[in-house]
């Protein structure tokens, strides 16, 4: 498969992920959850039986345009 190019420029893009620090703890990779975004009184979002996945991109090398897939289930 050809290497994809940027959609905006023409350049070569590298692929990457999205980090997800998370009020200094652990680092995860971020993810995509189906549904707007509702809160519990305390500020979480209730994210319980939804379907997730995980946030792959591609980076432009030239002028830093991401193009981003969700197509792996998060574990
Ligand atoms: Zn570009």
């Amino acid at each position: 498969m050809a290497e994809p190019r940027c959609t905006k420029c023409g350049a070569i893009t590298k692929e990457g992920v999205l980090l997800d620090r998370r009020q200094g703890h652990r680092t995860e990779v971020a993810c995509w959850v189906e549904g707007p975004v509702e809160r519990w009184w305390w500020g979480s979002p209730k994210l319980r039986g939804r379907p997730r996945y995980e946030i792959s991109l591609r980076r432009c090398t030239r002028c830093g345009f991401l193009e981003a897939w969700a197509t792996d289930p998060a574990p």
